[in-house]
């Protein structure tokens, strides 16, 4: 702050990550935002709470607090799928654990209140988007209210917040209270008394006692008018009013959020220490947003959303260039060119993504007409990422949709030959149709065609290449007979799995729906939910190379 000369701040955002100055992590990202809007942004990043010097250290805000967990709901950040603490935090220096509090929207937030009487809050970032309306909180076991109720902040932007917070800090500069933003696109507010009129969708209320039929009718109706409708709810008491998404930045908005000033670096507070996160992010590019694949147990589509805003060639090759600059004499590898799902690049709905869409996949339970998804868009841009000079190899980490890929065999053979690394990771998720089915997944068929391929071409290429399997056990109605189906579609394909990840009930999914309610998301009929001790087993039979036989 001396250094600019600022004698005070208009915003303070704190955060439980480390601060990154790179456009991968949202703290960054809205903090250039808003700076390039004119206004002066402080960054507290995984304040010490045993004293409040650190949140005492910049002041008041002019306009308000701006408050996350981070990059990740700070309760994933910490435990496991068996609710066991975990061992580091890959968005801490040095990934050391326990430098955010557990449910850190809140806490911080009450500190904040505690220290600075009647300013505005407002929080965001994945945690506070995730559990914006009611939501099942597995570590709890139980319903919890919105986030905003159980923190008292003022305002959730939720999403992509880059739109939304510039709305909230131009009407709070303006002289409006945080009560009068009542309808900002991508934000949950309380509504203001004089909201009477009720024009939306009232969802289920008093969510600490619901039973889960209820629990699972409000959960479909959520999903049925999410995008569309103005959304209420009583928690804690409180009405709540949810507005509709934000619009998706479109392909220039998105560029010059990437052509905003980022250091690409940690802040030099860290030297000596290394970000897991960062190290593994700081060659790869973003080029897109959104995904359209509505996976039932995937976050993103209530987060990002499923349009698809894709950055231009040349703005991602300027990106590029400039990463190459700090690698002079040496070959940069570019370790991921991709975004949610890296081969919808460049894709579109030939409606421009109508509301009237009732889809919650433009691909499941089979690819929509008026998708338009050429593959060769995506590998135009790898060849041209390729030719930047000071560039080497230029890899795909992203994960991909194989019932997509299938469509373009030019595609899968320079994924063989050139882009895919050593192995490539692709999600199938489950073998079995019934199971994939609840997932909202395409067909083992397709994964299978597309690993056909990528072998025969692999194989002409001379190259000795792997596809990683990413399988998950113990998604609602997952049960022991389609493990053991899986495992003998494994063994007949001779395919070894190192890991399996264990189903987590993350908030606001439909697949935590399922879990919680035990009943079908779709006919609202009960199905099977393993319990932990059959999950343990389910992964035992998948593994099945690692059992004694
Ligand atoms: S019309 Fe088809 S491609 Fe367009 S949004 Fe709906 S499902 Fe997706």
């Amino acid at each position: 702050m001396a250094a600019l000369g600022w004698d005070g701040l208009d915003v303070i955002l704190v955060t439980g990550d480390a601060y990154v100055d790179h456009p991968s992590f949202g703290t960054a990202v809205i903090g250039r935002v808003l700076e390039a809007e004119g206004y002066k942004v402080g960054v507290i990043a995984q304040p010490d709470l045993s004293s409040d010097a650190d949140l005492l250290r910049l002041g008041r805000p002019r306009l308000f607090f701006g408050i996350s967990s981070g990059n990740m709901d700070s309760m994933v950040n910490h435990y496991t799928a068996q609710r066991k603490l975990r061992n580091d935090d890959a968005y801490s220096p040095d990934g050391e654990i326990g430098k955010r509090p557990n449910r850190a929207t809140i806490i911080y937030t009450n500190h904040i209140r505690r220290l600075f009487k009647d300013v505005t809050v407002v929080l965001g970032g994945i945690e506070a988007s995730l559990r914006r309306v009611a939501h099942y909180d597995f570590w709890q076991d139980k319903v919890r209210a919105s986030v905003l109720a159980d923190s008292k902040a003022d305002i959730i932007v939720y999403g992509m917040a880059e739109k939304a917070i510039v709305e909230i800090a131009k009407a709070l500069d303006a002289g409006e209270s945080a009560s009068e933003l009542q309808d900002i696109r991508g934000t949950v507010v309380f509504a203001a008394s004089d909201d009477n009129g009720f024009h939306g969708v009232m969802l289920p209320s008093n969510v600490e006692s619901i039973d889960k039929l209820t629990f699972h009718r409000g959960t479909q109706l959520f999903w049925q008018h999410h995008l569309a409708d103005v959304l209420y709810q009583i928690n804690g008491g409180r009405l709540i009013k949810h507005n509709p998404p934000a619009e998706t930045l479109t392909p220039m908005e998105l560029e010059r959020v990437y052509a905003l000033p980022f250091e690409r670096k940690p802040h030099p507070c860290y030297e000596g220490k290394t970000i897991p996160a960062f190290e593994q992010i700081q060659a790869s590019i973003t080029s897109h947003r959104g995904c359209y694949g509505g996976c039932n147990f995937c976050s993103i589509a209530a987060h990002q959303g499923r349009r698809i805003s894709s950055r231009s060639q040349a703005s991602i090759r300027a990106e590029v260039a400039k990463l190459t600059k700090d690698y002079k004499g040496k070959k940069l590898t570019i370790t991921d060119v991709g975004g949610p799902t890296a081969n919808m690049y460049g894709s579109h709905c030939r409606l421009d993504w109508p509301a009237s869409c009732k889809r919650r996949s433009c691909l499941y339970p089979s690819i929509c007409p008026n998708l338009v998804y050429d593959q060769e868009r995506h590998l135009d841009l790898l060849r041209e990422v390729k030719q930047v000079s000071g560039v080497g190899n230029v890899f795909v980490a992203s994960g991909l949709r194989h019932d997509m890929a299938i469509a373009s065999s030019a595609y899968i053979q320079a994924l063989a030959s050139k882009y895919a690394g050593g192995r490539l990771k692709l999600a199938p998720e489950h073998s079995e149709t019934e199971v994939l089915k609840q997932m909202g997944k395409p067909s083992i068929d397709s994964y299978m065609s597309f690993s056909e391929q990528f072998f025969h071409y692999c194989k002409r290429a001379g190259l000795k290449r792997q596809i990683i399997p990413y399988l998950i056990v113990g998604h609602p109605g997952a049960d022991l007979n389609s493990a053991l189906a899986m495992r003998r579609w494994l063994i007949k394909n001779r395919i070894k799995v190192e890991q399996v990840q264990e189903f987590t009930p993350t908030p606001m999914t439909i697949s935590t729906s399922m879990y919680y309610t035990g009943l079908d998301f779709e006919t609202g009929k009960p199905i099977h939910v393993p319990k932990p001790s059959e999950l343990r087993k389910q992964k035992e039979l998948i593994m099945w190379h690692k059992r004694r036989q």
